[in-house]
């Protein structure tokens, strides 16, 4: 169990998010190991046996793995797919899609949970658009992650690099979460909002922020496998997700190889993350 909790997010001692961290970069080398493999021709259950074996071979556990009757490792979610899509033999990734990969594991009973979205083969302009607006949308969103700001400005800094990168929709059917000794915590973390309001962040939290953006309309609807959502006008979209500790010394980007040094100094201009900040 965490130390103590506040304002009923759970507060990680340094020792609990040590472990985060070993799960983070087991999500970390997962997803890259499924988005080198995500090319035309590769079935989205190939990306899950993958990810998998990573997950084995590390010694975690998965976390969506029987989550809720979840069953597989991973979900991969394709084009207009916008999450929880269900990997199958059957579902063959074809040149110019766009692939989302999410993936959770545990660690001594600490999860971390983090998702791209890459291209597979030649992809359209609009489409990668699409994808670095996202991504920049989260790491400008975790760049608010930090003791003294309020969890809203999160939101409200996910939102403002959405809107200023294009006429993207901002799905607001899912959210991020906190996320420690079980996968969905408090708080929710929207990917809209105005600055400076819901609870005070204070170092020890743990957030999966993940901004999910469409190409069009940004409303959903659910498929009747009972977990696939899709948007409902058909838009291709697109989903980033890390989990992110608020440290003394700024945001650690727990499912980030290198803590998130290279992606703060490339997609937000904030300064790198001292490498004290990275706990052992
Ligand atoms: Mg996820
Ligand atoms: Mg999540």
């Amino acid at each position: 169990m965490a130390r103590r909790r506040r304002a009923g997010i759970e507060v990680k001692t340094d020792s609990q998010l040590a472990a985060m961290r070993e799960a983070g970069l087991v999500v970390a080398r997962a997803l890259a190991a499924c988005a080198a493999a995500a090319e035309p021709g590769v079935s989205t259950a190939d990306l899950d046996a993958i990810a998998a074996a990573e997950i084995k071979g590390a010694g975690a556990r998965p976390s969506f793995l029987g989550y809720h009757g979840f069953p597989a490792t991973i979900c991969v979610s394709v084009n207009e797919e916008v999450v929880h899509g269900i990997p199958a033999p059957g579902r063959r990734i074809r040149d110019g899609d766009v692939v989302s990969i999410d993936c959770g594991a545990i660690v001594a009973g600490w999860h971390a949970d983090a998702a791209l979205t890459t291209g597979a083969g030649a992809i359209s302009g609009e489409a990668a658009g699409l994808i670095a607006a996202c991504e920049r949308a989260l790491w400008q969103g975790m760049a608010r992650a930090r003791p003294g700001g309020r969890l809203s400005d999160v939101s409200h800094a996910v939102e403002t690099a959405a809107r200023s990168a294009g006429w993207y929709g901002i799905v607001e059917d899912y959210v991020g979460h906190g996320i420690g000794s079980e996968m969905h915590m408090d708080p929710p973390v929207p990917n809209i909002g105005r600055p400076r309001r819901g609870p005070a962040l204070t170092a020890g939290m743990a957030l999966a922020v993940e901004p999910l953006l469409v190409l069009g309309d940004p409303a959903t609807r659910l498929l009747d496998d009972g977990w696939t959502v899709v948007t409902e006008e058909g838009g291709w979209s697109a989903h980033f997700e890390h989990t992110v500790a608020v440290t003394e010394a700024g945001p650690w980007v727990l499912t980030a190889e290198d803590g998130g040094t290279a992606g703060f100094a490339a997609l937000t201009g904030a300064a790198a993350l001292p490498a004290s900040a990275v706990l052992r």
